[in-house]
């Protein structure tokens, strides 16, 4: 379909794990011959909704009609439709209106069978998904008539489980045969992200029909018509029409709910071995699970060949209700071992020569170890659509942020430079880059960032005012981009190549930009249990995280324990006393004061030892048993003074060797925070701090080197937008006409960063109302601008953004714009007057 091409769908597939429902439907005397086929787009559209999906592609041959959908396929032939869905679609809920549709056309069910495997996700599935009995209880009610049987086939210690229900008898036929057709599913997870990258929209994208060639997949099902859609950002679906038969390939290639199906359904020549194989080949899967159902009467494939670099871990097999037989092979890589531990294994693909063959082998695999689907915790963040998102699953292996160096293939991202500097083969740099461009592209996709040709507060606008109209925006709105994040991940170490951040997560705790710079090999900086846990929750390792709260409440300290995050600031004798009680195995980091007078916002009045103090605090913390590890400091929040960070660092070396003279082994400076983005970046702090630390931490000291930034990371990864809900006009005393305005958004709200962070904002107005036009009444320009204030939406007088404020004139529902508001904004506001400060959060990766 040409429109389809150019049409931009957002992936929204977290759950690859398909449902999937095929039902036969006996004719009657009145019913038009063509069937389910005389089914008008409309009807089928009202029934995609009913499932909470819509169709994007049509393919039609003389047997049947093939849909693509949003979520996976419909197939749909004068007797039967199969329909297949994923993520958390409501399949089931289309069935009343299907029987309806059907009986309107003087058709009946005879035969349905619903099938699913088990789901990566299984709590995020809405009733009656999450237990399967559930499932049965709902169709029961609609075919219970058709004697229906419900089995689970499968090992749940190693890999998925085949949930079917299906009812039917054949005898009650009538013009056409109520038989089950040969259809064979495979379910496959743990791609090879090489593989999998292939059916993103990424750099190499041509077309959707390029990515069916260059994947291989029009060679496996040669002859058939195909119809392709490959999603934005990353996702393919495909629908083939062979004669009668069909095939249909799904694939989600993000990295934390990676997953593949192909299915081939009513194809009298299938041969399993070798097709399974071909699949294998393009997909390099972890772990394949294969599905076999027989026509009604066929033969079961129970002595299958694995293919080759495969391991048959369980077969099972069950006979259905009219006589068809149903097969499940789980198959799986040998070097599969654990799933925690999948990650070295599956950074690269496996090829043949590095896995054993095991011949014929059907026994079930013995030292295969406890097989789980991959523990994603899923946790909700403010998407725009209210769906949950699946957090961030942990790809860092423990100490990858530190270990993360230039030279090493667990680098933070500079990947560029990571072959020339590593010495690594040009195809191992490949899977590095690969994976970890997958993490980012699975982080992206996961929160459903639209691609943006760049970030300029034109595109920007562009992008808000169509949101604004699409979704009847009122409350405020933020844009997050994390192409904007990902940016400063790589300017950062390109700039200081030696020092590792550990994003400070109170400036933003926006779950998308933890979840992107973890993916990118950042650490995080925490200062409460709950920061802990919204870092921790995303699959960050402790090893990556600082409690860099200098005097923490003792709850706080006890959780750092209880998680194993170990690394943590002190500056007084009280916080050894705390540690000593609650955290004998931290490892101490002594913040010592060293300010800039120039910073934006003070800290040294309440954090940091005098380096004066640093030996008698050193000696206390022997004496206590607290083990120290280094030195830290804060310059103080939105430091621009080079020569601010130089003496910090000095002073630090002083420390440091006052600890390495009492015997500890000092080996982590942590330069703490406060650096900028933009001009306050580029003026001369990185190189000032490159040349202190050459000076007085030089490489061969082999003192790890890390930093805490926050703002630098948040601020300008987020723009704001209120909608003005009021106008006044005024006259002044010498005749100067004024106008103010009321905005969704204030003080109370992410505006604190006017008292707390002695922010200066600056909106730009953002033409909404259909009242835009220039004023006739008045007979004014309206691009002319006239000065006025700009109010909060609270009670409160205090709650001004802005005075004297220059605007070209607006209305209510036109809109101000506020860029470089990600940092130390929406983290501080609380609901005063009952206004729920939570703006409607949309992302955007935007490219330079
Ligand atoms: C707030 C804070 C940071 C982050 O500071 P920025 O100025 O945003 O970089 C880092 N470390 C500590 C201990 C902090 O309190």
């Amino acid at each position: 379909m040409a429109s389809d091409s150019e049409m931009e769908l957002p992936c929204p597939l977290f759950e690859g794990s398909e449902k999937r429902i095929e039902v036969e439907f006996a004719f009657g005397a009145k019913a038009p011959v063509d069937g389910l086929r005389s089914l008008t787009r409309e009807q089928l559209d009202s029934l995609m909704s009913q499932a909470a999906c819509c169709i994007v592609s049509h393919r039609a041959n003389e047997d049947f009609d093939a849909y693509v959908l949003s979520e996976s396929s419909l197939f749909v032939y004068p007797e039967r439709l199969t329909l297949k869905t994923c993520g958390t679609t409501q399949l089931l809920a289309a069935v009343p209106l299907l029987l309806q549709l059907a009986e309107s056309l003087d058709m009946c069910a005879c035969r349905t069978k619903y099938s699913r495997a088990s789901f990566l996700f299984p709590e995020k599935q809405p009733a009656p998904y999450h237990a399967f009995s559930e499932e049965v209880k709902y169709l029961e009610s609609h075919f219970g008539h058709l004697m229906g049987s419900a089995y689970v086939m499968g090992d749940a210690l190693h890999g998925l489980q085949w949930h079917i229900y299906a009812a039917g008898a054949p005898e009650r036929q009538t013009r056409r045969s109520c038989q089950a057709q040969a259809s064979m599913e495979i379910c496959m997870t743990h791609l090879c992200p090489t593989k999998a990258a292939q059916f993103c929209r990424g750099a190499e994208f041509v077309s959707a029909q390029q990515t069916t060639v260059s994947s291989g997949i029009a060679d496996l099902l040669l002859g058939a018509d195909i119809d392709e859609f490959v999603f934005e950002p990353c996702g393919y679906s495909m629908n083939g029409l062979q004669g009668e038969a069909f095939s249909t390939i799904h694939i989600t290639p993000e990295e934390a709910c990676c997953y593949a199906s192909v299915e081939l359904t009513g194809c009298p020549d299938m041969e399993p071995a070798a097709f399974i194989a071909k699949v294998a080949e393009i997909f390099n899967p972890g772990r394949m699970t294969v599905c076999l159902t027989s026509a009604t009467s066929g033969s079961a494939h129970m002595g299958m060949v694995p293919p080759k670099g495969y391991l048959a871990v369980g077969s099972s097999m069950q006979k259905l209700p009219g006589g068809a037989m149903a097969v499940l092979h789980s198959l799986q890589q040998p070097n599969l071992t654990s799933v925690l531990q999948d990650e070295p294994d599956m950074a690269g693909c496996a090829t043949s020569d590095d896995m054993r063959m095991e011949d014929d082998n059907m026994s079930v695999g013995t030292a295969l170890g406890q097989e789980y689907e991959a523990p994603i915790l899923a946790t909700r963040s403010p998407g725009h659509d209210g769906t949950p998102h699946v957090g961030y699953a942990s790809s860092q292996s423990s100490e990858s942020c530190l270990k993360g160096r230039p030279g090493s293939p667990d680098s933070p991202l500079l990947w560029s430079e990571l072959q020339s500097m590593s010495g690594l083969k040009p195809a191992e740099v490949q899977d590095a880059v690969c994976s970890k461009a997958m993490a980012v592209c699975g982080v992206v996709a996961r929160y459903g960032a639209v691609p943006l040709p760049d970030g300029k507060p034109a595109t920007v606008d562009t992008f808000l005012a169509r949101l604004i109209r699409q979704h009847g925006l009122e409350d405020p709105a933020c844009i997050v981009d994390l192409g904007e994040v990902a940016r400063l991940f790589r300017d950062w170490m390109a700039a200081l190549p030696r020092v590792v951040p550990f994003y400070a997560v109170k400036a933003n705790n926006d779950e998308a930009i933890i979840a992107l710079l973890a993916a990118l090999g950042a650490g995080f900086d925490c200062a409460s249990d709950a920061e802990l846990d919204m870092v921790l929750r995303l699959g960050v390792s402790p090893d990556c995280i600082v409690f860099a709260n200098a005097c923490k409440r003792p709850r706080d300290i006890r959780a750092a324990a209880n998680k194993q995050v170990a690394l943590t600031t002190f500056d007084t004798p009280s916080e050894l006393a705390k540690l000593a009680r609650w955290h004998p195995s931290a490892k101490a980091l002594l913040r010592i004061r060293a300010d800039d007078p120039a910073a934006r916002c003070q800290l040294g009045n309440k954090y940091g030892a005098d380096p004066e103090d640093a030996t008698a605090l050193l000696k206390a913390a022997k004496d206590l048993g607290v083990v120290v590890k280094g030195v830290s400091f804060h310059v103080g929040s939105g430091a621009t003074d080079p020569e601010a960070f130089r003496e910090a660092i000095q002073l630090a070396r002083g420390a440091f060797d006052a600890g390495a003279a009492l015997g500890f082994n000092m080996d982590l400076l942590d330069i703490g925070g406060g650096f900028c983005s933009g001009a306050g970046f580029t003026g001369g702090v990185p190189s000032a701090v490159n040349a202190a630390l050459a000076e007085y931490f030089p490489a061969s000291m082999g003192v790890q080197i890390i930093a805490e930034p926050g703002r630098y990371f948040a601020e300008s990864a987020a723009t704001l937008a209120c909608m003005v809900f009021g106008v006044r006009d005024c006259v002044t005393a010498d005749g100067v006409c004024t106008r103010d305005y009321w905005i969704t958004d204030g003080l109370y709200g992410s505006m604190n960063s006017l008292l707390y962070d002695h922010a200066k904002v600056a909106p730009r107005p953002l033409r909404i109302s259909s009242s835009a036009a220039p004023d006739q009444a008045a007979g004014a320009n309206s691009a002319c601008p006239l000065t006025g204030s700009v109010f909060g939406p609270s009670c409160d007088g205090l709650d001004t953004v802005l005075q004297d404020y220059p605007l070209p004139k607006l209305d209510s529902g036109d809109w101000l714009v506020f860029s470089n508001h990600g940092a130390y904004t929406f983290c501080g506001a609380c609901a005063f007057n009952g206004m729920d400060p939570t703006p409607a959060t949309f992302y955007i990766f935007s490219e330079t």
